[in-house]
């Protein structure tokens, strides 16, 4: 992939951010950098980068696609409905329960994605 500047200001804008910024954002933070990157280019970069396997894409069911980088360290994610804030984690017993599950169905595992929608607990009651 040919390295343009605004590619690379874009990249670094991914790699700075520890939440997962939709592309509007992303082309906030890159704007802030340097004005001349426009939306269409955020969207042709982040969809680059996503083919390339350097980010993920992520639909957190607010109707935005979501990026972050993909880094060694696997995580989940768990998203307040509410507040629609993202929480990454990580829990063995879920990474190995889907191993053991995967190989009982006569696989082996090579990835999975998981998502956990949730309300804070004390919430669920009140708003139904
Ligand atoms: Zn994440």
């Amino acid at each position: 992939m040919r390295m343009t500047d605004q590619r690379r200001v874009i990249a670094r804008v991914l790699q700075a951010a520890i939440d997962h910024p939709d592309v509007e954002e992303l082309h906030r933070r890159a704007n802030a950098i340097d004005n001349r990157i426009s939306i269409s280019t955020v969207y042709r970069t982040v969809k680059l980068f996503e083919d390339a396997g350097i980010i993920e894409r992520h639909d957190f069911r607010d109707g935005r696609s979501r990026y972050e980088t993909v880094n060694d360290e696997h995580h989940d994610h768990l998203i307040d409905v509410r507040s629609g804030e993202v929480i990454e984690f990580r829990s063995e017993d879920i990474e190995r329960l889907q191993e053991l599950v995967a190989r009982e169905l006569g696989f082996q595992l090579v990835g999975h994605r998981l998502e956990l929608y949730a309300v804070p607990l004390g919430e669920d009651k009140r708003h139904r």
